[in-house]
């Protein structure tokens, strides 16, 4: 594909299913280099499954999907993880210390890189509060619900990924804790190509894209 016209993410045709149960039927989607979109649409309609197409954990049965005009299927595993951070509803805690939820024991992410993600996301004063800062051993009582989401999105954040992908990070929160996480997200969105998942208008950002689904 011609890549200096092609959108940043593309699915031409794109058509899938689990089985022979089709979830996504010719489906065609154009994100622009620092744009945001959220999917929106009803439970089962495939907006997790987008994701994973895009994330390149299925092959669809026709149609193809671009990044940056290459095709997924074509791409690395360590190319697509340099160019991905991906967060989902729930957050999976690592043995270790803060700064290992943050960089997954990447020794390549730098601590300045860590300390810029915790600021973006909110959470630098309150990790460095704790007696051991980023050295704190975790365990699931350290952070509230919140905090671990915020955590989740530094995680994604800190190797300054091009795209981002969220899907439905807020649902588990209340509102004042998802105010928090909106704001987080806002600052770690500038300058991102941002596709989002959410049932919830309060957390819609940039364009909306309505997927019909199955009745
Ligand atoms: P929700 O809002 O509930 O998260 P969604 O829009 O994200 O829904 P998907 O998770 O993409 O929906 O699922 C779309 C359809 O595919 C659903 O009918 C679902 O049951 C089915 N599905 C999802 N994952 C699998 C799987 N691993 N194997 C088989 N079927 C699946
Ligand atoms: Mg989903």
């Amino acid at each position: 594909k011609d890549d200096i016209h092609s959108p940043f993410v593309e699915f031409e045709d794109v058509t899938f299913g689990y089985d022979e149960h089709m979830v996504l039927e010719h489906m065609n989607l154009k994100v622009e280099q620092g744009e945001q979109v959220t999917l929106s649409g009803r439970t089962g309609a495939g907006k997790s499954t987008i994701m994973k197409l895009l994330l390149g954990l299925y092959e669809p049965q026709q149609g193809q999907i671009f990044l940056q005009g290459i095709p997924v299927s074509a791409m690395r595993e360590t190319g697509k993880r340099k160019l991905y951070g991906y967060v989902e509803q729930s957050f999976h805690i690592v043995p270790g210390t803060v700064r290992d939820q943050i960089t997954l024991y990447d020794k390549t992410i730098t601590d300045r890189q860590v300390q810029v993600a915790a600021e973006l996301t909110g959470l630098k004063d309150t990790i460095e509060s704790l007696e051991h800062g980023y050295d704190t051993e975790c365990t699931p009582e350290l952070f509230s619900q919140g905090q671990w989401q915020l955590l989740s999105i530094a995680r994604a954040a800190v190797s300054e990924p091009k795209l981002l992908m969220l899907d439905e990070i807020t649902a588990n929160l209340d509102a004042e804790t998802e105010q928090e996480v909106l704001q987080a997200l806002k600052r770690v969105s500038e300058n991102r190509t941002v596709i989002s998942i959410s049932h919830r208008n309060s957390a819609e950002m940039g364009r909306i894209v309505r997927l019909l689904g199955k009745i």
